[in-house]
């Protein structure tokens, strides 16, 4: 009898205990967002989960201060100043970017900690800021990960490369085939190519001609000679 009210009582402070827990700033809510500012650029840097691994945040702190003022000199110097990184605990993509705001996966960080270039893939995007049909859907993420593999701090380690041209595949299959494809445009037919489309899609200026005015061929013809190339190597 004893025993059990010294139980019933040990729960009940078990319980209290519980409530306050819950209720307490420091437990299930968020951690507080970090902002961070640096030669002119500031990042609003909020990881949702309090344990998420404190180096790794510097790293992805780290990738952005590198290349996000070199992609706006670069590329687009109209480019916001501010941005904000979320390591998300709940979105089971990757990640992605929209307005100012990059959404990383906390699930994907933990499955691919290397892979802290994805910061320069979507910082990039902000950097592109294309009005809505601005062009090929494909050419903004190929844009992406060709300057991921031009300015990336830690492809290699991330085992991130641009894979080998394959039979099956095509320059609207996007992301890193599109890139390798740009890549090989910048190196054989006209240096500067990406950069004239990143400007135009970013003017709505755009249009299926520009392959040609650019490099004095189709983008059709451009790929048959892309896969020329490919199979004499
Ligand atoms: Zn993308």
């Amino acid at each position: 009898m004893l025993n059990f009210s010294i139980l019933k009582a040990a729960f009940k402070a078990f319980a209290v205990a519980l409530l306050l827990a819950a209720s307490s700033p420091f437990s299930a809510s968020a951690q507080e967002p970090q902002t961070i500012t640096k030669k002119g650029y500031t990042l609003h840097f909020h990881a949702q989960n309090p344990t998420f691994d404190a180096k790794q945040q510097q790293r992805l702190q780290d990738v952005f201060f590198t290349n996000y003022p070199k992609l706006v000199k670069d590329f687009n110097k109209e480019s916001l100043k501010e941005v904000t990184i979320t390591i998300d605990t709940a979105y089971d993509g990757v990640a992605y970017a929209h307005n100012g705001q990059i959404v990383i996966s906390q699930a994907w960080m933990e499955k691919m900690p290397e892979d802290i270039d994805v910061v320069t893939h979507e910082v990039m995007h902000i950097v592109q800021a294309y009005p809505s049909n601005s062009g090929p859907g494909w050419l903004v993420e190929g844009i992406a990960d060709y300057v991921r593999y031009k300015y990336g701090v830690n492809n290699k380690a991330g085992n991130w490369n641009l894979p080998e041209l394959k039979p099956d595949h095509h320059y609207k299959n996007s992301y890193r085939i599109s890139a390798r494809f740009l890549d090989w445009i910048e190196t054989n037919k006209k240096k500067g190519t990406v950069k004239a489309l990143d400007v135009a899609m970013r003017n709505k200026t755009y249009t299926p001609e520009i392959w040609t005015s650019l490099t004095g061929s189709d983008l059709d013809t451009l790929w048959a000679a892309y896969v020329a190339a490919n199979n004499k190597a």
